[in-house]
């Protein structure tokens, strides 16, 4: 089989698109948008260094990745809300020293509370994929709920129909921490593997007939889902942050998202 990567431009032109035609996620949207613009720049800069791929060490890498902060940073600072733009502010002034604390912390132990180290490690972590490394200075879980590039965790699921002859789609969980996708059961929750159908719930609002919650009353847990059969120009990363209502819904009915995207839904 062979892996596509998706590109940052894609993700940003869908952003784009979706922005335009929001209205109560306008908000939401145009700073996912600039932040997506932030990591295509994060993207080119470490695709562009002459005689450089990432080693997959992050620690070595390091030199290099944080010279990558300042592209989210500064975009947060006149951008962003009133306390992450207090938190970029603190950033733009820390010793490299802190810096590199907060990248190796998220590297080793990912959590979608770390804001500016997925940001940045999100490109980092997409091209060392595409380039052919691998990490080699982390240890993680490795089962089909998380990643098995990184060992990330399940931002979103997507179902698309792989073969023409298929009826029903295949379904794919995109990597938190890389951004890479990898198959998955269609029917099982994408965190604690649970695939009874009674415990399993789907939910969806008219509003977006593509993205479903995907939700376990074993674990309590969901992920959206994006269908990709039913509107095949969706970039599911990007689709997923322009419905926050489902995630207030899902909240409100006691789940909790296996992780939070960088808009903090
Ligand atoms: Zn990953
Ligand atoms: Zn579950």
């Amino acid at each position: 089989m062979t892996v596509t990567y998706e590109s940052w431009d894609t993700r940003l032109q869908r952003g784009e698109e979706l922005a335009r035609k929001a209205e109560t996620t306008k908000e939401i949207l145009t700073f996912y948008v600039q932040l997506l613009r932030a990591q295509r720049e994060v993207d080119e800069f470490l695709r562009t260094r002459r005689d450089w791929l990432p080693s997959g060490s992050l620690v070595d890498d390091l030199p290099v990745i944080r010279q990558c902060l300042p592209s989210v940073a500064y975009m947060v600072e006149a951008n962003g809300p009133a306390l992450l733009a207090e938190e970029a502010q603190n950033l733009l002034s820390a010793p490299d020293d802190t810096v590199d604390e907060m990248l190796l912390t998220y590297w080793r132990t990912p959590t979608d509370t770390q804001f500016f180290a997925k940001a940045v490690l999100q490109p980092y972590a997409h091209w060392l994929a595409e380039s052919g490394g691998r990490p080699i200075d982390r240890t993680f879980e490795s089962n089909e709920r998380h990643c098995p590039f990184c060992g990330g965790r399940p931002q979103v699921s997507f179902l698309q129909i792989r073969e023409a002859t298929s009826e029903s789609g295949n379904r794919d969980l995109i990597c938190a921490t890389c951004t890479n996708n990898w198959s998955f059961r269609r029917v099982a929750c994408a965190h604690c593997g649970e695939e009874g159908p009674t415990k399993l719930g789907y939910f969806q609002t008219p509003e977006y007939d593509h993205i479903r919650i995907e939700a376990c009353d074993t674990c309590n847990h969901y992920i959206k889902g994006v269908d990709l059969t039913r509107l095949g120009f969706a970039v599911p990363l990007v689709d997923e942050v322009a419905a926050p209502a489902l995630d207030v819904w899902a909240r409100e009915h006691g789940y909790t998202k296996i992780e939070l995207n960088l808009v903090g839904l």
